[in-house]
């Protein structure tokens, strides 16, 4: 049975992703009493509506202190899909206390006709995919390039929002940019820098879909990195449920 919030709430957003935003100026118009927590990540973060906190809790029993110490009454876990950690520390924090966990997750692409997705289960197994001479397109984050940066057989392009750590290699050019990409201007990017494959993390949600769609355009097969697993909780993949159920 769903425990009925009183209203207002005070609720803490985990944030760092679109739909974080809109669901914490969503909350605050219905009079909730909100904070967005983001990682800390992002040189210049586009800020959510209303109060913000940034930087990592300090793990589990971080989070935990501050929930406690904040009287948080809800948890929004509206981290990326692939914010594994960060969404396994929020449902360990929350057990045996008070504090209820809800998740929104954007529903994962699926491939239609036309398209050719090989899947994987990792940005090491989506390197080792790539054949000899590929010239590839990663737009996985700058967090994990050293596999495709270690074959000294491929090149391409990086498309990040942050510069990587890495040193990049001759062979690779990184382009810094934030979504949403046009599919004109994702067109004229394959066309331009003669991909032979996209890499992608299944993140859903439409601000990055246009390279998915110019793949299926032009016949480029697509290496689809699958999501990881996060742990079971109350999830909506549609906003407006999600703040329904929150009582607004
Ligand atoms: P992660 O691996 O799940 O988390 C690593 C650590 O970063 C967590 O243990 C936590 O540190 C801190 N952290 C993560 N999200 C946080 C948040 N919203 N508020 C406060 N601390 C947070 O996370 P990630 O994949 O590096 O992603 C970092 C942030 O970028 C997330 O907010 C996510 O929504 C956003 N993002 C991620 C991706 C992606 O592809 N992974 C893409 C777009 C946006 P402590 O243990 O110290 O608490």
């Amino acid at each position: 049975m769903e425990k009925l919030l009183a209203m207002p709430s005070k609720i803490l957003i985990l944030g760092g992703t679109a739909e974080a935003r809109e669901i914490a100026a969503l909350l605050i118009a219905g009079g909730h009493d909100v904070t967005s927590s983001l990682a800390g990540v992002t040189t210049e973060p586009v800020l959510p509506k209303g109060r913000t906190r940034i930087g990592g809790f300090g793990g589990v029993v971080g989070l935990r202190d501050y929930l406690n110490s904040e009287n948080v009454e809800v948890v929004v876990d509206a981290t990326h899909p692939f914010a594994a950690l960060m969404s396994a520390h929020a449902s360990t924090a929350v057990v045996n206390t008070s504090t209820q966990l809800l998740r929104f997750e954007r529903l994962a692409w699926l491939p239609s006709a036309g398209d050719n997705w090989h899947s994987v289960d990792n940005i090491q197994l989506a390197a080792d995919f790539l054949p000899y001479n590929a010239r590839a397109f990663v737009t996985t984050g700058r967090k994990e390039l050293q596999p495709f940066f270690q074959r000294d057989d491929i090149g391409g392009v990086v498309r990040t929002v942050e510069l990587p750590h890495n040193d990049v290699p001759i062979a690779w050019r990184v382009i810094l940019e934030r979504p949403p990409q046009t599919l004109e201007s994702e067109l004229a990017l394959f066309e331009n820098e003669k991909f032979t494959h996209l890499i992608s993390k299944n993140a859903g949600g439409s601000a990055t879909q246009a390279k998915l769609i110019a793949a299926r355009t032009l016949n480029i097969p697509v290496v689809m990195v699958q999501r990881p697993n996060k742990p079971e909780c109350e999830t909506f993949s549609d906003i407006q449920a999600l703040i329904k159920r929150l009582g607004t």
